[in-house]
């Protein structure tokens, strides 16, 4: 199992925002009243906009959350600016302080399924059906028991008004996101996080002024970037490998400065490898590889296309380069990757030509080879694409040369 910890910078962006509401809250008093009627409705806004986007780039699960975020904020609005120990708005908060992890929870282990599709429907119906269970819970909790009760009671007076048990619940779905942020090293899961600390603070600390409508700008913007990152993901991220890819590549290209190496790599004998393994485990291949690529010292990785890869390395000189891919190269080949469940799936013969991952194999291990080749920019090549095609020459050396190396 892959682990990304540089996915917890996505946090930064959701930090920010919470830190920068928090600040301006106290400044909405010195706002004039028609501003102060405009902020009051940027949440719904807002919210719009993640819809829009999230329907446009078909994510069911930024769109439940934003359906959510604003069915949320009003309630806060419209239903919760009253004592909370009237009755109606007691259960009312509770529910909300139930719902808002549950569900928070409910959408970051729930997969992607799109929008428009017989999943989306069905992953939409149990995240309804889950809020309703909440409300039910609601009711039914405060006459279960005395103690649970009293674990589960706003306590308006203390300033943090949220119960110890909605506290605990959101701390535990907090942990369980970040989990999932650096396993996933996806663009939603951050924005999940965020929108559930924007909703946690708004509830703990209720009976501030505006705190409402600051925390669902700020939980609103987290669901419209993440929505943003996502389709750059789209447009710059192999799916594959997750690598940045050929249009990231000639963006870099363009901008590259004087001194800069690149190098082509290629996975050796790929077709037999996967005429023997299947494609699946190909695929499998090409993201361990892809994944001892993107750490190679110095240098950024892209996907190139199929089974080669480029690394650009600024300000490093062809003796550099050659010596940390040769690093990943050792790292490669000396890697070993079970393919022992494969071995228990049952054969499908149905699947036709191309053999996939169920077939039976009767290695429970395998291991790949890369070759690469470097150059450098110099008076001679001083373009970009000039380099490439040395590297590829390069690489094309390495392959003739017996593989399993890299040439300058
Ligand atoms: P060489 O050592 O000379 O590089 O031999 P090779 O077999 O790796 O070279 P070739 O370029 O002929 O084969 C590349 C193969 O990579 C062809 C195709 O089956 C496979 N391939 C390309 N893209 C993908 C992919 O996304 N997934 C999988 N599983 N295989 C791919
Ligand atoms: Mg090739
Ligand atoms: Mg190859």
């Amino acid at each position: 199992m892959q682990i990304y910890p540089m996915a917890l910078m996505r946090l930064l962006l959701p930090v920010a925002l919470v830190g920068a509401a928090l600040w301006l809250r106290v400044f909405i008093d010195n706002l004039g009243t028609e501003t102060r009627v405009v902020l009051t409705y940027l949440p719904y806004l807002l919210c719009a906009t993640a819809l829009f986007l999230a329907y446009q780039f078909n994510r069911c699960r930024p769109l439940l959350a934003t359906l959510g975020l604003g069915v949320f904020y009003w309630l806060v609005q419209n239903q919760l600016q009253v004592s909370l120990s009237q009755p109606e708005a007691g259960r009312l908060y509770l529910a909300v302080s139930l719902g808002v992890p549950m569900l928070c929870l409910y959408l970051l282990l729930v997969p992607e399924t799109g929008i428009l599709n017989l999943q989306g429907l069905i992953v939409s119906l149990l995240f309804l059906f889950l809020a309703l269970a909440c409300v039910q819970l609601a009711a039914w909790l405060p006459g279960s028991s005395e103690a649970a009760a009293e674990y589960y009671r706003a306590r308006p007076a203390e300033g943090y008004v949220l119960s110890y048990g909605a506290t605990l619940l959101m701390a535990l779905v907090l942990a369980v996101g970040m989990v999932l942020v650096v396993l996933r090293n996806e663009e939603t899961e951050a924005a999940l996080l965020g929108v559930l600390v924007t909703l946690y603070l708004t509830m703990a600390l209720l009976q501030l002024k505006d705190i409402s409508i600051v925390m669902c700008v700020a939980g609103g913007l987290c669901l419209v970037w993440g929505l943003l990152r996502n389709t750059h993901a789209m447009a710059y991220r192999d799916d594959l490998t997750g690598l940045l890819g050929r249009r990231a590549l000639g963006e870099r290209l363009d901008r590259l400065g004087r001194s800069y190496c690149i190098a082509m790599l290629d996975v050796d004998h790929f077709k037999k490898f996967n005429d023997t393994h299947g494609h699946d485990v190909g695929d499998e291949v090409l993201r361990m590889v892809s994944s001892h690529i993107s750490r190679v010292d110095g240098g950024t990785a892209y996907r190139y296309g199929g089974e080669e890869f480029c690394v650009v390395f600024p300000r490093r000189s062809v003796e550099e380069a050659a010596a940390a891919l040769d690093v990943v190269r050792e790292q490669i080949s000396g890697y070993r990757m079970s393919i022992r469940d494969r071995d228990r799936r049952p054969v499908r013969s149905r699947d036709g030509a191309r053999r996939r991952g169920a077939t039976r194999l009767g290695n429970s291990h395998v291991a790949v080879t890369i070759s690469a080749g470097v150059a450098q920019r110099s008076e001679e090549h001083p373009r970009p694409d000039a380099v490439v095609m040395n590297a590829d020459k390069m690489l094309y050396r390495a392959k003739k040369a017996g593989r399993n190396r890299v040439v300058y």
